[in-house]
């Protein structure tokens, strides 16, 4: 059973194969949901039973062109709307986000996979945003300085870009979408998003609730496809700035090729995030987050706690959360009592699987396996079952790799020391959390660790919009952060104006070529 909205078509193709008629995904111009002109096309299957739902488009460039052309034409009006109209269009979006909550999360459980639960709580978190958006009136103030000299004053204006673009990965549908378009909208800034061709419909559905709440034609226009979209992105001179959120590859490569091209990159990426564990922790609440953090969503978050490293005695509560994890239960998303769904993909079930075994030739104890789990009427889905290898070392391809899956990798340390140079000599800078019910460790991991976002008892620590997502070294590529402040700096420019307004006649001055002082 599909969910039909506004950003999917009925078309019956001729594919004999395919017994019901497919829904196409359309792109989304001048507020209108248009239908693709393409030969080309993706299909999207329900990762819980591989039948194919929709076939996404790889838009033409004539197509992505007109979208591109269409942002231009609106950012001139958009940049001058005042900016109690743009909250108002925010306050209009946030009532309209959360009256429509529980219908956008079954079309990510149906397009990705993860429990309705968990997908109410990816729409939350991008709502969060929408709702700190609506704060634009102090957000974007500028400064000004009186009397810099006689009856000189010096005033900053924080002035939005032009025609912005947002890229964005398959594991968060709504809450990444959501972390780019509104800031870049509420700053009069116009947006091209480019959803996940892997689940774009979350991003459709959320288009329709746009144009409801009144946002003007163009100001954000969706298009789809893969390499050549993206390309089209990072080479469109109209195009001032790239929000990305994805792989360490594509990441890589579109802030490479977008700051080439001279456009602001913001670029989020891969991650590996430990969990320290202390022997002073408190062990049912620590063991509890650990197991949440570390196979929820199907291990498919840049924020799970992929790795443990287990302090000291702490090693010994090993069996309590391989029990933990056992009872976790793993199903098709839509049922209530699913802990965790289907990967993505076959491809991306078969790519874990690989590095369980491959932990397992390396030496690791396989202390709970996953593969081969069997969920009842779902046969052809992309489950895994949460997996525990212990004795992980740093040189392994387990560790190396990003999993993105519900494996969880155990390692041990004598010291608190000795985990936080395990950590620090990891690459990746996205996210850690250490347990203990001692606050001067924590202060000191705190202080020590070279990771962007830090938890203490907190095992995803992803700030909220009033602050901004800092993940750090081979997990962010740019200057500027999503969200929070750093996201309005990230998505406008400042225009300094130095103003000399003087009562007195200044007719008889006379011309100096001296720098002024
Ligand atoms: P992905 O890189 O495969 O896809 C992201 C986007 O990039 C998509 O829109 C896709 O079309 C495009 N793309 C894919 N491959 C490309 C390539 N080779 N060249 C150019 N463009 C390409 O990522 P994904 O698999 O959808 O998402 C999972 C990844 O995203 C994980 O690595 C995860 O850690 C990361 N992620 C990071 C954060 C963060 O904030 N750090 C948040 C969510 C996800």
């Amino acid at each position: 059973m599909s969910i039909f909205f506004a950003g999917r078509v009925i078309t019956q193709l001729d594919d004999a194969t395919l017994q019901d008629p497919i829904l196409l995904t359309k792109m989304f111009i001048d507020n209108e949901f248009v239908e693709s002109e393409t030969n080309e096309w993706i299909d999207l299957p329900n990762p819980a039973t591989n039948e194919i739902i929709t076939r996404v488009p790889k838009c033409t460039q004539a197509e992505m062109q007109r979208a591109v052309e269409s942002c231009e034409r609106a950012f001139e009006q958009w940049s001058t709307t005042t900016v109690l109209t743009r909250q108002q269009h925010m306050f209009k979006l946030q009532q309209l986000l959360r009256e429509n909550m529980k219908k956008i999360a079954a079309n990510i459980t149906e397009e990705q996979g993860k429990t309705l639960v968990d997908a109410e709580g990816d729409v939350l978190r991008g709502l969060q945003v929408v709702e700190h958006c609506c704060s634009i009136t102090s957000l974007q103030l500028g400064e000004t300085l009186p009397g810099v000299a006689k009856d000189m004053d010096i005033v900053s204006y924080r002035l939005p870009l032009g025609v912005t673009a947002g890229i964005t990965p398959f594991n968060f549908p709504a809450m990444i979408p959501l972390w780019m378009f509104p800031m870049a909208l509420v700053t009069g800034n116009t947006m091209l998003l480019k959803p996940s061709e892997r689940d774009p419909g979350a991003t459709m559905m959320i288009m329709d609730l746009v144009r409801e709440a009144g946002f003007p034609a163009g100001t954000v226009n969706v298009i789809h496809g893969a390499h050549d979209a993206v390309n089209f992105v990072c080479d469109n001179p109209l195009i001032r700035a790239i929000s990305f959120v994805g792989s360490d590859q594509a990441g890589t490569y579109i802030y490479n090729r977008g700051s080439k091209n001279g456009k602001r990159v913001q670029s989020n990426m891969g991650a590996k995030n430990h969990g320290v564990i202390m022997p002073d922790a408190n062990k049912e609440a620590t063991l509890n987050a650990l197991a949440g953090a570390a196979f929820g969503a199907a291990g498919q978050r840049c924020m799970a706690l992929t790795t443990v490293v287990w302090v000291g005695e702490s090693k010994e509560w090993i069996p309590e959360l391989i029990e933990r994890a056992k009872k976790l239960k793993v199903n098709v998303g839509t049922d209530p009592k699913a802990d965790l769904g289907p990967l993505i993909s076959p491809q991306a079930k078969e790519r874990v699987e690989k590095l369980i075994e491959s932990g397992q030739k390396d030496g690791c104890k396989v202390l709970l396996d996953g593969r081969g789990v069997k969920v009842e009427g779902y046969e052809k889905g992309n489950f895994v079952g949460p997996t525990v290898l212990h004795g992980v070392q740093p040189n392994m391809e387990c560790y190396k790799e990003e999993i993105f899956g519900p494996v969880l990798c155990s390692m041990e340390a004598d010291t608190l020391d000795d985990a936080i140079n395990l950590i620090n000599g990891n690459p990746y800078g996205n996210g850690t959390a250490i347990f203990t019910t001692n606050g001067a460790t924590a202060h000191k991991y705190t202080q020590k660790i070279d990771v962007g976002q830090v938890g203490i008892n907190v095992p995803i620590p992803v700030p909220l919009p009033m602050f901004s997502f800092t993940g750090s070294r081979g997990s962010f590529r740019g200057d500027t952060h999503f969200y929070g402040k750093q996201g309005i700096q990230f998505y406008t420019q400042v225009k300094t104006v130095t103003q000399l307004w003087r009562g007195e006649d200044v007719s008889h001055s006379t011309a100096s070529t001296a720098m002024p002082v």
